[in-house]
C-alpha cells in the first residue's frame, strides 16, 4: 500500500536539489500540497514548476535555514497559503570542507553547524508550533550514516549529524502524546550534487570496500523511506533513527 497524503500540507527544506527534490516529488505524487524551500530560489522555483506541470500542487519559497527569522517566515507563509502544516522534512544541508580536526577552520565549523544542526533546530521549533495548532503532524529530519559512525576529516559534519539524531529523539519524546511523530533518516552515499569532486573521487575509491551493495543509493530510495515515515503506515514509529545505506554501517 502506498502512502496517501491527500489533504496534507508539507514543507521540504533543501528541496531544490538531490534528496529534497525527490522527497518533494514523491509527496506531491501521493497527494500532498508541498512548499519547496531552498536557499537557491531559482532551484526551488524550477522544482515547484516541475511538480505543478505533472499535476501536483507546489509552492516555492527561498529560505536560508541558518536564519531563524526567515525559517519562521517560511512556516507563516505555509500556514497562510495552505491553511496549516502537517508534514515537514528538514533536509537542507551542506558537505563542508574536509580537514583533520586540529586543522578544521573555525569559520567552516560554524557554517556547517549552522546549516546542518541549527537549521534543523530552527525548522522544528516553528514547525512544531504550527503542528500543535493543527492537532498533530509528522517530521523527518535528515541525518546521515555519519549520525552513527565517524569519518576522518569530517568532524563538523559528523558532529552536526549526530546532533540531529539527538535533537530528534528529545523532540519525539516531548511531543509523542500530542500526535506529532518525529524521526530521523541516515542515508549512505547517495547520487546527488552534495559531494565535492574531491570527496566524490574518495567515495568512488572507497565504494567497493565500504558499501556492500557496491553502488551508491538514489535520491528516490531515500525519499521512499522518508515518505513511509511521514505516512499513517508509520503510526507507532517515532523518535527513531532509520538508515538507508546499503549496509555501509553494518560492518
Ligand atoms: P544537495 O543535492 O546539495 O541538496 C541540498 C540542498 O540544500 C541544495 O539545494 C542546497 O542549496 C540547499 N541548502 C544548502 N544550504 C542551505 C541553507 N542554508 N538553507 C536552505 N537550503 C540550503 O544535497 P543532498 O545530497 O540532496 O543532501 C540533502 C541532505 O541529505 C543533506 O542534509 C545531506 O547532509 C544529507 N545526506 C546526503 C548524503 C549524500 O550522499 N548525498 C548522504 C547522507 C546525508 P545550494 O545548492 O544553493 O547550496
Amino acid at each position: 500500500m502506498k502512502p496517501d497524503f491527500h489533504g496534507k500540507v508539507a514543507i521540504v527544506t533543501g528541496a531544490g536539489s538531490g534528496i529534497g527534490a525527490a522527497v518533494s516529488r514523491q509527496l506531491a505524487q501521493e497527494g500532498a500540497e508541498v512548499v519547496v524551500a531552498d536557499l537557491d530560489a531559482e532551484a526551488a522555483r524550477c522544482r515547484a514548476a516541475e511538480i505543478s506541470a505533472q499535476g501536483g500542487r507546489a509552492h516555492d519559497f527561498a529560505v536560508d535555514v541558518t536564519d531563524a527569522a526567515a525559517v519562521e517566515k517560511l512556516i507563516e507563509f505555509t500556514v497562510q497559503k495552505c491553511g496549516g502544516l502537517d508534514l515537514a522534512v528538514n533536509n537542507a544541508g551542506i558537505d563542508g570542507v574536509r580537514k583533520a580536526t586540529a586543522d578544521y577552520p573555525l569559520d567552516n565549523w560554524h557554517q556547517l553547524i549552522n546549516v546542518n544542526l541549527n537549521g534543523v533546530f530552527y525548522s522544528m521549533k516553528y514547525e512544531i508550533a504550527a503542528m500543535l495548532d493543527r492537532g498533530g503532524g509528522a517530521i523527518v529530519n535528515m541525518s546521515s550514516i555519519l549520525g552513527s559512525v565517524g569519518l576522518p576529516t569530517a568532524s563538523a559534519y559528523t558532529a552536526a549529524k549526530h546532533g540531529v539524531v539527538g535533537l530528534t529523539k528529545v523532540a519525539a519524546i516531548e511531543y509523542a502524546r500530542v500526535g506529532i511523530r518525529i524521526n530521523v533518516v541516515g542515508p549512505g552515499w547517495i547520487e546527488t550534487p552534495l559531494l565535492s569532486e574531491q570527496v566524490e573521487a574518495l567515495a568512488t575509491r572507497r565504494m567497493a570496500a565500504l558499501q556492500p551493495m557496491g553502488r551508491r543509493g538514489k535520491p528516490e530510495e531515500v525519499a521512499a523511506l522518508v515518505c513511509f515515515l511521514l505516512s499513517d503506515q508509520a503510526s507507532f514509529i517515532t523518535g527513531s533513527y532509520h538508515l538507508v545505506d546499503g549496509a555501509y554501517t553494518a560492518h
